[in-house]
């Protein structure tokens, strides 16, 4: 899964907030997550990340296709 700092994470389960998207801050081992609703952080395993994501939001996909 291809996931970089600044996309947005759309979930299978929404936040108590009610939001469903997360953005990325911080990749590695642990990714560090901010919720798009409330603006909560949360550290969680990247394994963790990856079986709840639904879809990747990526900001710069088209402008980045080329160069990528
Ligand atoms: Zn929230």
């Amino acid at each position: 899964m291809d996931i970089h700092i600044g996309d947005k994470l759309k979930m299978k389960k929404a936040h108590p907030c009610g939001a469903f998207e997360w953005e990325v801050l911080r990749v590695g081992i642990d990714f560090r997550l901010k919720c798009t609703g409330c603006g909560h952080m949360i550290m969680i395993p990247r394994k963790q990340a990856e079986k709840n994501v639904k879809q990747i939001i990526s900001p710069d996909a088209a402008n980045n296709a080329e160069k990528e």
